[in-house]
């Protein structure tokens, strides 16, 4: 069952919440592929963490509510290799490359510059075979190209 109007009212009152792989995906995935309401909550979402800081969610987070993926709180999107467990390995691997843990709090903007000194793994551990790798990989290698170099 995907969530419903109630349960987003209910995400609006407390801190935005990401899991980990969404703290990377969510700087080149802007909802293709999914239904309006999905793109539309990915906006909606981006633009709160903009606004306020954000929590590391342990599981399904506030894109996954607005997902028919997510059933019964957990991510059946299987049908691409992915379903709850292989998205809890990605969430694992993405909160081991930025120092993150669930529970943790992050600001968007400085999260967004650390994923940046940690796509060249990214590329190499994660995005192999998702769907979205054609779509993301114009946007990732920009921003290989231009990110800082210490
Ligand atoms: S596919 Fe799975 S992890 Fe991705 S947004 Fe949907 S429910 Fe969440």
């Amino acid at each position: 069952m995907m969530a419903d109007e109630n349960s987003r009212d209910v995400s609006a009152l407390r801190t935005p919440q990401l899991r980990g792989h969404h703290l990377i995906c969510l700087q080149f995935v802007h909802g293709g592929g999914h239904t309006a309401e999905f793109a539309r909550n990915v906006l909606r979402t981006i633009g709160r963490l903009t606004e306020e800081e954000g929590t590391i969610a342990a599981g399904a987070d506030d894109l996954c509510e607005a997902c028919t993926y997510l059933v019964d709180g957990v991510c059946t999107n299987e049908g691409e290799g992915q379903g709850e467990e292989a998205v809890r390995v990605l969430d694992a691997l993405a909160l081991q490359l930025l120092g993150l843990k669930p529970g943790d709090t992050f600001d968007y903007g400085t999260t967004s510059a650390s994923v940046t000194r940690v796509l060249d793994r990214w590329r190499e551990l994660a995005c192999a075979g998702c769907p979205s790798e054609d779509s993301c990989a114009p946007l990732i290698d920009l921003t290989c190209r231009f990110q800082p170099h210490e």
